[in-house]
């Protein structure tokens, strides 16, 4: 049977304290203790008697004034309910071997309760002031919190991803600026914080060693160092330490740096030689001395008794014996602290290491340790679980598994990087490596090939800047020009090539430590922008190794493990005909750049995708996700037919685009498009859209260094309504969804550790209703001009949506002349569920299909391995869209769609079938869709959409594709 841990902590009550209580000595204590838990029905009186007995076998004394009085096992019997009673001494009392305890805990426990509590107590215990406030806080509420750990101050995180060393810092003023970057970038502070960080003065420790200390907010405070580079360093700077802390959490590391101050041992920091080195000098002093390891073998682990046991083993020791639990968290304790071994967490089979010092003769110590720790300490042994059971190696996800080669008419699902379709022979292309050695001929020479390369690379990027018109390759590829003049990157090499590396070792180490910075921002398209470092790394590579890639001159599909930007950017469509790529993502500038080209880009197809060998004949289909292998050379004469006709239906469905999309039995779908700037609307109005179904306000808000103003924001919806011309096609603003995964510049958010889960959409203007009541003012006012409807973005709750009417009615009885239509957006799973509780209270709800994916999935919708699996098309979310558009039904309001969804066009009859009655699209998807919508009818499509509802999975909704056709 499971034997569920009960934790009576949790059980606590202000009535289980009793504070002043009086006994003249430690068994009237217990008495006293056992009449509470009598009197409350947690132990019958014998239990008492258990009580007694366990103090006989070992003091039940914790240190720092508590003790933990429990029963015996032998009377568990007469617990008759598990629980803890405290009370308190104010003038302590002798708990034995002169302890005095001040706070004493009776624990009636039925089994193994008291090692709950006690794991629970070691944060008190090794406390001093937290123990101080447990016995003397007048109140019982403080005594519950301190209990159960909600006044503990969070731990500091001392990382090595945020120790930079050689950082090409001239002083302390700038590696001020890098720490902060790196504590926000790990979460130690918010960037409000940092902006308070960046206005201080580092206080001079001495040692050339400088401190910055912030108070956070922030569940994580931590520390940055910045090591300068050797060429900057000198006497009065070598290293700064930022450190962000809550209450007294830095207290140990300025213990320790005293310590190391005192002991002339700073120059260890300034010199570590790694990052890691760095973080574990800061987290301890090194200990030297003779080890031992041992597995504990004892059936509940270190606790109170065999911990007791050991320390006072210890004590007897003429030496200082320090005990590190290597499967926790490898932090050195004293052993002669009952607490601080109990803190170690140690469990059965846990290695543990006992380093001796301060004596020439540890042997003796460690035989007697080795056979002390092996009999248990006093307490049962159970056998040790195999050692490669404990440690297993770490399951790596990115792993091959076997790959089996693809054979012909074998089938490979990817994602849509770019959509369109291609038949031709795959030409793989090689990742090269590259062998360099670590050391260069002389500084200058390496100095000579790094400016050399890097001018090459340049000249390359602005010959590729200036031979292009489209206006996202020169987003991208001025972007990159950026990044090549970035001091970071180029100083940074320079001076690493100064300090005697060749030019390779020291660019790959620059950008390669820039790019994994990146990579672990919260903020995705930061993260995103780590590829753009390694592909510029690459392209260097490349030149400084005289090596190029093979350019093909034949038509041909490009296979590779991943394509980066600046590949794309090069190929002409008319010779790469297809990209397919094992890894990657849909949302990466490769992608933006492959749509643009107009080359069809199928990522993500997995590693077997990689065993095809040039030459091999692919039919590579982004529109249906697929990849095959051709079995024949009809098969691929087939494709080029399908090719063809699709080519067609497009020209067909463009040359229809104006044409409203009424299906064969007469109904009207309403087809509109998604903005996200007025003037957009010009480009959607001639892909056939009937208006706007999804304005994305928040780009106007990001296209400003700051909120853009009143006359702004009215200029910039009137402008989108002027420009729609008709009044009969809609405008449908959605106000601001910022928060999460996207941020604004200058609006302070936290950084959160789920931003998907955190302060987005309404739940900011809610956090910020002056901001929201901003935005409503400009939309009405621009409404004066013309109608607009206004919807609200990630609602999960009615009482959110009441609060956000509210507001919205606030700000309207200002403008009595206009009348806006107001909606929420359906992205939340319980707002689809509960959508018959929001559709009395609003005129329309719109369906956003790529967060309800991945809120109903959990899914990340930007996540590179696992996208695949969330496919909004899957019936969980057509069961909800069916659950919203019935409950709109029964209150005459009606629902649209403005996730991707709504761009497929088999999907967009499904929604047609399940009562959707407009579309809302990046507008190039516009004419098929009205052209599917045109073909089907409505009845026939109801009935598919109820065997799509029916379907086990998203695979299951796809084979009624076939049916439909
Ligand atoms: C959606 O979530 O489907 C949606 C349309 O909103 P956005 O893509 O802007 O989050
Ligand atoms: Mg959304």
């Amino acid at each position: 049977m499971l034997q569920q841990e009960i934790d009576p902590m949790l059980e606590l009550k202000p009535t289980d304290i009793r504070l002043s209580a009086e006994a003249k000595d430690k068994d009237e204590a217990i008495a006293l203790m056992v009449d509470d838990m009598v009197a409350s029905g947690l132990v019958t009186p014998a239990y008492l008697e258990g009580m007694r007995t366990r103090e006989t076998q070992t003091s039940t004394f914790l240190g720092n004034g508590i003790a933990i009085p429990h029963g015996t096992p032998e009377t568990r019997d007469e617990v008759k309910q598990t629980g803890i009673k405290v009370l308190r001494f104010d003038d302590g009392l002798d708990w034995g071997d002169g302890q005095i305890a001040h706070t004493v805990i009776g624990i009636a426990a039925k089994s193994d309760e008291h090692l709950t509590v006690l794991r629970q107590l070691t944060h008190v215990i090794m406390d001093d002031d937290l123990s101080n406030q447990l016995h003397t806080t007048p109140s019982p509420d403080d005594v519950i919190q301190i209990l159960k750990g909600e006044k503990l101050e969070p731990k500091l995180n001392i990382d090595a991803k945020a120790m930079r060393l050689d950082a090409s810092v001239t002083g302390v003023h700038e590696a001020k600026a890098l720490a902060a970057g790196i504590m926000v970038a790990n979460g130690y502070v918010s960037q409000a914080e940092q902006l308070s960080l960046m206005t201080q003065e580092p206080l001079n420790f001495g040692g050339g060693v400088w401190l910055l200390t912030e108070l956070t907010e922030q569940s994580t405070p931590g520390v940055a160092a910045v090591v300068p580079e050797q060429a900057a360093q000198s006497a009065d700077f070598n290293l700064l330490l930022a450190i962000s802390t809550q209450g007294r959490s830095h207290k140990a590391l300025y213990d320790r740096l005293l310590q190391m101050k005192r002991d002339h041992q700073l120059p260890q920091l300034t010199q570590a030689a790694s990052g890691s080195t760095l973080a574990d000098l800061l987290r301890q002093m090194p200990i030297e001395g003779d080890s031992i390891e041992l597995r504990l073998p004892i059936e509940h682990g270190l606790h109170a008794r065999p911990a007791a046991q050991l320390a006072k083993l210890i004590k007897s020791f003429k030496a200082d014996v320090w005990v590190t639990n290597l499967s926790g968290d490898g932090m050195a304790v004293q052993g002669t602290s009952v607490a601080r071994l109990i803190s170690l967490g140690a469990a059965h089979g846990h290695s543990l290491r006992f380093t001796v010092t301060g004596t020439d003769d540890s042997n003796p110590i460690l035989q007697q340790l080795s056979s002390a720790v092996t009999q248990g300490l006093g307490d049962p042994v159970m056998p040790l679980p195999e050692l490669d059971e404990d440690s297993a190696p770490e399951l790596d996800l990115n792993e091959a598994a076997e790959v089996r080669p693809l054979e012909a008419g074998d089938e490979l699902t990817g994602m849509t990087g770019a959509p369109g379709m291609a038949a031709g022979r795959i030409l793989k292309l090689e990742r090269l490596s590259f062998n360099f050695s670590e050391h260069g001929q002389d500084t200058t020479t390496e100095l000579d090939r790094f400016e050399q390369a890097l001018d090459q690379l340049m000249t390359q990027v602005s010959a590729r800047l200036d031979a292009t018109n489209d206006s996202t390759k020169t987003k991208i590829l001025a972007m990159h020009l950026e990044l090549l003049n970035d001091p970071e990157l180029v100083d940074g090499t320079r001076n690493a090539i100064r300090q005697g590396r060749s030019a390779e070792a020291a660019w790959t180490a620059t950008y390669q430590s820039l790019a994994d910075q990146l990579s672990l921002s919260s903020d995705p398209m930061l993260a995103e922008r780590a590829d753009d470092f390694k592909d510029l790394g690459y392209q260097l590579m490349l030149i400084l190794s005289g090596q190029s890639t093979q350019a093909a001159d034949e038509p041909h599909i490009l296979l590779c493990e991943e394509i980066s930007p600046s590949q794309v950017a090069e190929f002409d469509p008319a010779i790469v005909q297809a990209i397919v790529t094992a890894k990657g993502g849909t949302t990466s500038h490769a992608a933006i750049l492959a749509r643009a080209a107009g080359i069809p880009l199928l990522v993500g197809c997995g590693e077997q995708a990689l065993t095809l060998t040039d030459g091999t004949p692919v039919i590579v289909d982004c529109d249906n996700r697929l990849l095959t292998v051709a079995d024949s050379d009809e098969s691929l004469e087939q494709a080029r037919v399908e090719i063809d006709r699709r080519k067609q239906q497009q020209a067909e469905a463009f040359a229809k685009r104006f044409d409203p999309a009424i299906s064969q039995d007469g109904v009207r779908m309403e087809v509109v498009a998604n903005i996200s700037s007025a003037s957009d609307v010009e480009k959607i109005l001639a892909q056939g859209a009937e208006g706007i179904g999804l304005f994305r306000s928040e780009f106007l808000y990001m296209a400003h260094t700051k909120e853009p103003t009143h006359a702004q924001q009215v200029a910039e919806y009137k402008s989108a309504r002027e420009r729609l011309g008709n009044t009969d096609f809609p405008l449908i603003v959605r106000t601001l969804d910022v928060g999460g995964d996207k941020p604004l510049p200058y609006l302070a958010m936290d950084d959160e550790e789920n931003p998907f889960l955190g302060v987005r959409g309404a739940r900011l203007s809610l956090m910020r209703p002056d901001l929201l009541k901003r935005q409503l003012k400009a939309l009405l006012e621009a409404a004066r001009s013309g109608p607009i409807r206004i919807m609200f973005p990630m609602i999960s709750d009615i009482q959110e949506w009441r609060k956000i009417r509210a507001i919205y009615e606030e700000v309207a009885a200002d403008y009595p002349d206009v009348q806006c239509e107001i909606g929420m957006m359906i992205e939340v799973p319980s707002a689809a569920l509960m959508a018959d509780v929001f559709a009395p209270e609003l005129d329309f709800f719109s369906i956003g299909t790529n967060d309800l994916t991945q809120y109903t999935l959990a899914v990340d919708r930007g996540h590179a391995k696992l996208s695949r699996q969330a496919d909004p098309i899957h019936p969980s979310i057509l069961r909800l869209i069916d659950l919203t558009v019935k409950a709109a039904e029964r209150n005459n309001i009606w629902v649209g769609v403005c996730g991707e969804l709504a761009a497929d066009p088999f999907a967009a009859t499904l929604l047609m079938g399940l009562g959707v009655k407009e579309l809302s699209m990046s507008s190039k998807a516009i004419p098929m869709v009205k052209a599917a919508i045109r073909q089907a009818s409505k009845a026939e499509s109801a009935t598919l959409a109820q065997q799509a509802l029916q379907a086990i999975d998203a695979e299951g909704v796809y084979q009624l594709k076939s049916k439909e056709a």
